[in-house]
């Protein structure tokens, strides 16, 4: 088994008595990983579980989310991870379009899975239905083939037309990024990570705990990101490593904390996901801490450019040049390399990109061309390669991380029975680099004010896709073929 379910097996050859994890005060060590993902695989298959069956998971980071995903990948089978900020009819969707019939669900999400309908859940309750059904597998390891070019997980990411997409990544494409990370990231075999950021993102998962397992660290899973208690484990625990977008290593700064705490175990603060404001970098810079850029995305598991430490000063403002194994180019329109300085996409060749979209051959066939990721992200690279993000093609905005695609609040906006014309911007905001902001046109002799507009959201959208700002218009500019011109409305209303 060449998968990244082998992985904690493998560890433990070399490191049985090192902590894997911790979680909830919790210590496994990389035998107890090891022999805790053997039972749940062979449990799992008691449960019916095959070879490229996709099995999703919901909950909030735990051990019992890293031990799916491995036990499924010693399986051959296909680990689905939901972001639990969605709302049920959002979760639904992604339960139905990627046919998984076996839910896991973390304790802290028990809720939510009642009011969803799939064929079987297990739920890591108080009950302990979850560690019943660990204890029930026989602790022998499965003896399945799986290849680096097998099916790994769907991760499912929306666009900026039609419902989300579940992006296909294989067993190589993590183990590709894994290398990447640690050609570009002084891994020791002693890092501590501190894996606050939501492990159903690529970058947490990506970044964080699979080079951390495979250099035998200990990852401190967390369940959700909190200012105080980051201060308190990066003190107790020494914390050497974490990954943050910028919205999480702001409130870090803004804190009362920033300028007494001892912060001097950290030796790499991973920052990416989202555009790293250049304050933010100088900041933690007068502090003696080094950001390390990363940009990429989920269908590129995710790293493609990436900004060293040495260079994370000198230049600021760019994401840097290609990781090691990938290939990453700026083209114009007309599909050459941009010059120096000119604008272009963004896309990326290599052995981390993923295989396609799950049962979308017509979206595939559009993202990958000729064998090229298109990112759909514009850059600019200067005279040394270093690439500077620059705009998006793609109508996206990110806010704290979360991407927002205006497509999919404007469908429900036009839901509200006031509502003739709307459309979704983003708008600069202080705390989450942008948030939403509707622009919206009422019908004849209706009436609606910005608080009703956001209150209709409700339980239709998950809540940091709800826009914070809500503008009446008489009409939105549009184009000859009627189009809506939103950079008009991004320079009126931005
Ligand atoms: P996702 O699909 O959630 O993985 O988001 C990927 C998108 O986030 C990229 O296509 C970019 O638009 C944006 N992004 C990621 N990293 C960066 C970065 N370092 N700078 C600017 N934008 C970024
Ligand atoms: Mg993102």
């Amino acid at each position: 088994n060449q998968g990244i379910g082998s992985w904690p097996r493998r560890r433990a050859r070399m490191t049985p008595k090192k902590v894997a994890l911790t979680c909830d005060g919790r210590d496994f060590t990389y035998a107890e990983l090891a022999e805790r993902v053997d039972r749940l695989a062979n449990a799992l298959r008691g449960l019916g579980v095959r070879r490229g069956d996709r099995v999703a998971y919901l909950g909030a980071n735990h051990n019992s989310l890293a031990e799916t995903l491995f036990a499924l990948g010693l399986l051959g089978a296909v680990f689905v991870p939901l972001n639990h900020r969605l709302t049920a009819p959002e979760l639904q969707y992604i339960l139905e379009d990627s046919g998984a019939e076996l839910l896991v669900c973390g304790r802290s999400h028990r809720h939510m899975a009642e009011q969803l309908k799939v064929k079987r859940t297990v739920v890591d309750d108080e009950g302990g239905e979850y560690e019943k059904l660990i204890a029930s597998g026989a602790p022998e390891p499965i003896d399945e083939e799986v290849s680096l070019g097998d099916l790994c997980l769907i991760m499912y990411t929306s666009g900026t037309t039609g419902r989300p997409k579940g992006a296909m990544l294989s067993h190589g494409n993590l183990t590709w990024n894994t290398y990447n990370l640690m050609v570009d990231v002084d891994l020791t075999s002693s890092e501590v990570t501190l894996i606050s950021a939501p492990l159903f993102h690529i970058a947490a998962l990506a970044q964080t705990l699979l080079p951390t397992l495979i250099k035998g660290g200990r990852s401190i899973l967390e369940a959700s990101f909190d200012v105080d208690r980051t201060y308190d484990l990066i003190e107790s625990e020494r914390v050497t490593i974490m990954f943050g977008v910028p919205a999480m290593f702001n409130f870090i700064a803004q804190s009362p904390r920033w300028e007494t705490a001892d912060l001097s175990s950290l030796r790499n603060l991973l920052c990416g996901g989202a555009p790293v404001p250049e304050p933010l970098i100088r900041r933690y810079q007068e502090r003696g801490l080094t950001f390390l850029q990363g940009y990429g995305m989920t269908e590129t598991s995710p790293g493609a450019l990436f900004l060293s430490a040495e260079d994370s000063v000198r230049k600021a403002g760019t994401a840097g040049v290609p990781c090691f194994f990938t290939d990453v180019r700026v083209v114009t329109a007309d599909g050459r390399d941009a010059a120096p300085g000119e604008p272009g996409e963004v896309i990326v060749q290599g052995p981390n990109v993923m295989l396609g979209y799950w049962n979308r051959p017509e979206a595939t066939a559009e993202a990958l061309r000729d064998g090229w990721f298109h990112s759909g992200d514009i850059a600019i690279k200067d005279e040394e390669g270093y690439a500077r993000i620059a705009d998006r093609l793609k109508d996206m905005i990110i806010s704290g991380g979360e991407n927002i695609y205006p497509a999919e609040v404007e469908e429900v906006l036009y839901g509200h029975p006031a509502v003739a014309e709307c459309a979704v911007i983003g708008v600069p905001d202080e705390r989450w680099g942008e948030v939403g902001k509707a622009i919206v046109v009422l019908r004849p002799g209706m009436s609606a004010t910005a608080e009703e507009i956001i209150k209709f959201f409700d339980g239709r959208l998950a809540r940091y896709k709800i826009p914070k700002h809500v503008e009446f218009v008489d009409a939105l500019p549009r184009n000859g073929s009627g189009k809506i011109l939103k950079h008009v409305l991004r320079e009126r209303h931005g």
